[in-house]
C-alpha cells in the first residue's frame, strides 16, 4: 500500500524520497506543498521535475477530504462541513468565525466510544482512529477554502467528534505539526485540547512541554450526577480528574477550563452550583458554562435563561472565574456529530 504523505514531518518526508532517488532538499519543498500551499496531488508540486512528481505518485499518496454537506449560519458566522475520508467514512469540521480569527473545531476520531449521554457523537460508537494526517487535512480542507478571502485558519479547538486522549498518538503528532514551521507554523498557545478526562492521558500530555491550553468536560459537580452523564467516570473519578486538571495548571501555567454543560433538572440547581464552586475552588482554572444542545429524545432540555444566569452569579459570588458559551451554530446542527448523523443510513 501506498504510504501517506500529509501527516509526515520533514525529517520523515526526507526519509522517504532519498531511496526514491529524490535530493533531500526537496523535502522541504514538499513539505511547504502539502502544508502551505494546500496540494492534493503530486503533479501540482511545480517546482519539481515532472519525472520527480511521478515518481512520488508512484509510491506516495497524499490524504485528502471531500466535501459532502455544509451549512452556514444565518449569521454565516459559523460553517459545518461534512467531509468524506479515503475509506469513505465521514467526519465534521466546523469553521468559527471569532472576533480573534478563523477557529476550527476538528474531529479526532469516526464517531467516538465515551458514551456521553448528551452528545450526539457516539450514536453510532467508535468506528475508527483519524491519522495525524486525516486530522491536518481538516484544517487543510478550512484553509483553501478561505484562500478566495485570503485568510487562513487562526486557532485550532481539538473538540469535535471523538476523544482526542484516546487517539493519543496521533493526535499529538497533529498538534506538533501545526506547529513546525515549515507547515502552519501556528503556536500552541493558539490551540485547545478538550477530553472527557482520561487522568493518564492528561498526566502524558503535561510531560510532552507543549503549552497548549486544556479543557476538561466536568459536566457536574458530584460523582453521582457525572457517572449518570459520562460512563467514563466510573474509570476515572471526578476527584482524579480534578486532580489532573490542578496538576496540568501547576506544571504548564497555562488556565485549565472546565466545560459544565447545563442541564435542566440534571445538574443546574443552585446546590449543584455550590459543590462545583467547592470543587473547583483554589485552581488555576475557569469554567465554561454551555447550555446543552437540546437532545429531546433522552429528556435532555435547556435550562431558562434565568436558571442558567443565576447558576453563573452563584459562582462568580465564589470567586470562580466563569463564562457561558456564546451561541454558535445551534441553528446548523452544529454540535457534535449532528450533522454527521443526518447523513448517516438508518
Ligand atoms: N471528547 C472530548 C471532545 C469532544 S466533545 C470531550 O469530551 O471534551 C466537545 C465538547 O462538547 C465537550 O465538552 C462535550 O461535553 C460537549 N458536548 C457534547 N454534546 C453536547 C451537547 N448536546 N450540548 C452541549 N455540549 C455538548
Amino acid at each position: 500500500m501506498k504510504k501517506d504523505m500529509c501527516g509526515m514531518f520533514l525529517p520523515e518526508i526526507t526519509a522517504a524520497i532519498l531511496p526514491v532517488g529524490l535530493e533531500k532538499y526537496r523535502a522541504r519543498q514538499i513539505a511547504e506543498w502539502l502544508y502551505q500551499r494546500g496540494a492534493s496531488e503530486f503533479s501540482e508540486m511545480t517546482n519539481l521535475a515532472k519525472k520527480q512528481r511521478e515518481i512520488l505518485a508512484e509510491h506516495f499518496l497524499i490524504n485528502s477530504v471531500r466535501v459532502l454537506d455544509r451549512q452556514h449560519s444565518q449569521d454565516t458566522k459559523t460553517s459545518k462541513f461534512l467531509l468524506e475520508l479515503e475509506d469513505k467514512h465521514t467526519i465534521e469540521t466546523v469553521l468559527m468565525r471569532q472576533p480573534y480569527g478563523n477557529s476550527v473545531c476538528v474531529s479526532t476520531q469516526v464517531g467516538c466510544g465515551m458514551g456521553c449521554l448528551f452528545c450526539a457523537s457516539n450514536l453510532h460508537g467508535l468506528m475508527r482512529n483519524l491519522t495525524a494526517g486525516e486530522i491536518l487535512s481538516e484544517i487543510l480542507f478550512i484553509n483553501n477554502y478561505l484562500k478566495n478571502q485570503e485568510e487562513k485558519v487562526n486557532t485550532i479547538v481539538i473538540m469535535g467528534s471523538g476523544e482526542p486522549l484516546a487517539n493519543y498518538e496521533h493526535v499529538i503528532k497533529f498538534i506538533k505539526l501545526c506547529h513546525e514551521e515549515y507547515s502552519l507554523n501556528l503556536s500552541y498557545r493558539n490551540i485547545t485540547l478538550s477530553t472527557c478526562g482520561l487522568v493518564p492521558g492528561i498526566e502524558r500530555l503535561i510531560q510532552e512541554k507543549m503549552p497548549i491550553n486544556l479543557s476538561i468536560s466536568l459536566h457536574a459537580p458530584n460523582n453521582e450526577i457525572r457517572s449518570r452523564l459520562m460512563p467514563v467516570n466510573r474509570t476515572f473519578a471526578m476527584e482524579k480528574v480534578l486532580a489532573a486538571g490542578d496538576y496540568y495548571g501547576r506544571e504548564t501555567g497555562r488556565r485549565v477550563t472546565y466545560e459544565y454543560t447545563l442541564i435542566k433538572g440534571i445538574n443546574d440547581s443552585r446546590e449543584n452550583a455550590l459543590e462545583l464552586a467547592r470543587k473547583v475552588a483554589g485552581q488555576l482554572a475557569s469554567v465554561n458554562l454551555i447550555p446543552v444542545n437540546p437532545v429531546p429524545e433522552r429528556g435532555l432540555m435547556r435550562p431558562d435563561l434565568a436558571v442558567i444566569n443565576n447558576f453563573e452569579q452563584i459562582l462568580k459570588s465564589k470567586h470562580i472565574n466563569v463564562t457561558v458559551r456564546r451561541e454558535m451554530g445551534t441553528d446548523i446542527q452544529a454540535a457534535c456529530g449532528q450533522l454527521r448523523n443526518k447523513n448517516l443510513p438508518g
